[in-house]
């Protein structure tokens, strides 16, 4: 019998890498209110995504990022930094080494974003030369900006169907401009289980992203996809305590055509990988994560290709697909991780997935 023709185990990004060191002190000392529309800071951002998509490049990453240079304030508030709308005092994420990061509190209505993320995934392509993936924030992210009370002439219900087309708009831009996949960050899903232990927070984060989702058709469905994980800032998280058990059943419950999920980082990779299996769907490809952010050791090519084996034994290959379990940097002023190391990872990840594909191939 003939040998089977060789196979193919996609691999792609999370999204942030750490921003260059000058960029960050530059932009702490600031002074605009919105830096990535500062003149003088434009070309500093620009060089930032130069370099990076160029570094991306070349570690053989088959799918890059903007490494989400321009993201200011970080993954979750690029959009709605400087509205008028706004206080600072919004929802708070606690990390366990005791750090917080807050979102911001809608104060008045209507809700629009200040900026979406196809202006970032514009300028990435400019000067990329394989497909360019772009992330976005999630609507149930967001959706804690609402605060606890009514907000006066401007119901909850209104907030969301705001959100909802901003979010859709958003989404649909990135995806006409040409983003090989669209990325929905979804790291307030295991949050959402230690918030809220009976599940009924997640369920509701889970409702009002397949609301956006209905939206779209497969096709566009399968260009989609949404990145759950443990949180990961200064190298720590923030919900690693909850068992993944409680929130994969209703992840996979989710829509979209694709799933990001962190694993490298589980202390029970097998047990993780038993939950994927029961609830996967056909039309879902998994994509987990094979290097450790939160980790500043730079894991091996050998290493990365024992995950995929391993993984391979549960999902079936065609359904395959590795990633980081997060971004190297998902708030903009985090440098507890270089981009040395950052890219070194992508690396072991890009080369130990190759190595994965010839042994699984028989090759
Ligand atoms: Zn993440």
């Amino acid at each position: 019998m003939a040998k089977s023709a060789s196979i193919g185990i996609p691999t792609e990004p999370i999204g942030s890498i750490p921003r260059p060191l000058a960029l960050i002190q530059r932009v702490a000392r600031g002074g605009s209110e919105d830096a990535n529309e500062d003149p003088d800071l434009a070309p500093l951002f620009e060089d930032a995504v130069r370099d990076t998509i160029e570094r991306f490049e070349a570690t053989g990453s088959p799918v890059v990022t903007d490494g989400e240079q321009r993201k200011y304030l970080g993954f979750a508030s690029y959009c709605v930094y400087g509205l008028p709308n706004t206080a600072p005092d919004g929802f708070t994420i606690p990390f366990a080494n005791g750090h917080t990061r807050r979102l911001a509190r809608l104060t008045y209505g209507p809700f629009r974003y200040r900026r979406y993320a196809d202006r970032y995934l514009e300028v990435a392509m400019r000067y990329a030369h394989v497909p360019v993936k772009q992330a976005v924030i999630s609507p149930s992210a967001l959706s804690l900006m609402y605060p606890a009370e009514t907000i006066p002439d401007y119901s909850r219900e209104q907030f969301i169907e705001d959100l909802l087309r901003e979010h859709e708009t958003e989404i649909r831009s990135c995806l006409k401009k040409g983003a090989y996949k669209v990325q929905v960050d979804f790291t307030e899903g295991r949050l959402a289980v230690k918030i809220d232990p009976s599940g009924h927070l997640l369920n509701s984060f889970i409702d009002l992203i397949n609301l956006a989702l209905a939206r779209f058709s497969p096709e566009e469905r399968r260009r989609i996809g949404v990145h759950t994980c443990p949180g990961n800032d200064h190298e720590s998280t923030h919900s690693a305590d909850v068992d993944y058990a409680e929130l994969l059943p209703s992840l996979l419950e989710l829509r979209a055509g694709n799933f990001y999920i962190a694993l490298a980082g589980e202390p029970e990779r097998r047990r993780v990988l038993q939950i994927i299996r029961k609830h996967l769907r056909p039309d879902q490809r998994i994509f987990v994560g094979v290097t450790a952010p939160t980790n500043p050791r730079i894991e091996t090519a050998e290493e990365v290709c024992d995950r995929v084996l391993e993984a391979s034994e549960y999902i079936p290959i065609e359904q395959l697909g590795t990633t980081d379990d997060c971004g190297f940097s998902p708030f903009f002023d985090n440098t507890s991780l270089s981009r040395d190391t950052a890219f070194a990872k992508i690396q072991a990840r890009v080369l130990g997935t190759k190595l994965a594909e010839k042994r699984i191939g028989g090759h």
